[in-house]
């Protein structure tokens, strides 16, 4: 059988609101990420909502996953994210399932609200324990942000 792309991986926003000091993207050298776009826009959503409906016509699948990836997705907040989210599954809702990678660190009560709506499966990266998670820092705080995390995660679940 021909192999069919079955998951999207989607830049939602190319910042990230923490500056983890072993960070691949903006802590080893390579600054393209600065001349790139910083937000994925309802522009953006419609144009891959439609090439995901011409992609799900031809292909031998059902269903596509797509994560929304960053930088850190939730940049884009609540409201934004609604509306992106929204667009990109207009007509396909049964045929796409969505997936994010987050830190987790901007879940608020409204955000919550929108994954739920989306049902959005959310993996948050956590180092391990609060001395691995030195390294794991905001831009202008050299503060752990373990507890954070731990107690937006559980606000998740
Ligand atoms: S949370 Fe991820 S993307 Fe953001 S600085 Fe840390 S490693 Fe990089």
């Amino acid at each position: 059988m021909d192999n069919y792309i079955s998951t999207l991986i989607v830049k939602f926003a190319s910042p990230c609101n923490l500056n983890c000091t072993y960070c691949y993207e903006y802590n080893t050298g390579d600054d393209s990420w600065k001349r790139k776009p910083k937000f994925f826009t309802s522009e953006n959503a419609k144009y891959l909502n439609e090439r995901i409906q011409e992609y799900l016509n031809i292909a031998p699948i059902s269903k596509v996953n797509l994560i929304g990836h960053g930088g850190e997705p939730l940049l884009l907040g609540a409201e934004k994210l609604d509306i992106v989210l929204s667009t990109i599954k207009e007509g396909i809702e049964e045929k796409i399932n969505f997936g994010m990678q987050t830190n987790a660190v901007l879940v608020n009560t409204d955000i919550i609200e929108v994954l739920k709506k989306h049902n959005v499966k959310c993996g948050v990266s956590i180092d391990g324990n609060s001395n691995h998670n030195k390294s794991r820092v905001f831009h202008n705080l050299p503060t752990m942000i373990l507890s954070m995390d731990i107690k937006n995660f559980m606000r998740m679940i």
